[in-house]
């Protein structure tokens, strides 16, 4: 039976350990690090997002803002509004909660958020910096998969990973995580990694998992994940997320990739939805901010980003 991992815990230890840096680095420099949400539209998922992000923020001591934009947005109007946080010395960190609106262009929008101030880890720079293991603002949930994984302390160097999902926000920089270079020349995991996608055949996926050591899912799919697919004590971290909004209530809820009843009984470690990468998540991209403020304080560590 499993280990479950409580990501819950996991994000009070980082957000309290953060509390107390922050504060340090607030008697030191009276400047108290920011971090502006730029919401567009009104999505209901995104808005609960923003929300759970900037509440965390608040109880760490990290001044908040949000910015709402109307869905009918103008791509100009967008890019304006970031470059004058880009330009704003009291804001260290901007994150534009995606998805935004069809009209507008999601590469673009991530692009103009200025690298330094890049706390989702989106913009070419930093996306460019982590394919070359340069220090870089790494996306969030590739830090909360590391993060969870260095947690449980197993060896990964020439381990076998499995990632299913390729999306460049978060399947492909938890694999570039996993498989690039650690110790003292960059801060990945070492792991052989395969990377599964919509187009790998089920009974292939099964065949990867099944001899996975690291399974790594962020795919929006349901069950994806069986117990008769994994190995005997496997780490099986749960990245998906998918929303079901109770018709009656109009409450939504959470379900992952991982068919958790089934897994729990065979792998080593898994993570549960919700309670697993989630909060582990949102302490990541606290912890980006407050690096983001440091940086920017400190111009001799620009190498860092
Ligand atoms: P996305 O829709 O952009 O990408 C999904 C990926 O899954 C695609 O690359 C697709 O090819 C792949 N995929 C689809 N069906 C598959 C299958 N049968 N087998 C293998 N791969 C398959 O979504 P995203 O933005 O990358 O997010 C992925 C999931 O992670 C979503 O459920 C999302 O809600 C969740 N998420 C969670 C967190 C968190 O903090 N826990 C953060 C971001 C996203």
């Amino acid at each position: 039976i499993s280990q479950v991992i409580d990501g819950k815990k996991l994000a009070e230890d980082v957000l309290s350990q953060l509390k107390t840096d922050i504060e340090k680095y607030v008697a030191q420099t009276k400047l108290t690090p920011k971090l502006t949400a730029v919401l567009v539209g009104k999505n209901a998922a995104s808005e609960s997002y923003v929300k759970i992000k900037m509440k965390a923020a608040k109880k760490v001591g990290i001044a908040t803002e949000t910015v709402r934009c109307p869905e009918s947005v103008s791509e100009d109007d967008l890019l304006k509004i970031i470059h004058e946080l880009n330009a704003n010395p009291k804001v260290n960190g901007i994150l534009v909660q995606l998805p935004v609106p069809n009209h507008l262009p999601e590469r673009v929008v991530c692009n103009a958020v200025a690298p330094e101030k890049d706390v989702d880890g989106f913009n070419i720079t930093n996306i460019g910096r982590l394919c070359l293991n340069l220090k870089t603002m790494v996306p969030c949930t590739a830090l909360a998969v590391y993060h969870i994984i260095r947690h449980i302390g197993v060896q990964t160097l020439g381990k076998s990973a499995v990632v299913c999902g390729r999306s460049k926000n978060v399947g492909m920089p938890i694999a570039l995580m996993l498989h690039s270079q650690g110790g003292a020349k960059g801060g990945g995991l070492d792991a052989t990694t395969t990377i599964c996608h919509r187009f790998t055949p089920q009974n292939e996926l099964a065949k990867l998992t099944k001899s996975a050591d690291i399974i790594v899912s962020a795919a929006g799919v349901p069950k994806l994940i069986r117990g008769d697919m994994i190995k005997e004590g496997a780490i099986v971290i749960d990245v998906g997320m998918t929303r079901l909004l109770d018709e009656t209530t109009n409450k939504a809820s959470f379900v992952g990739d991982v068919d958790f009843d089934e897994v729990v009984k065979i792998a080593g470690y898994v993570t549960p939805v919700p309670g697993g990468v989630g909060p582990v998540t949102v302490a990541m991209l606290l912890k980006n901010t407050f690096r983001a403020a440091f940086i920017q304080q400190n111009p001799l560590y620009i190498n860092m980003i």
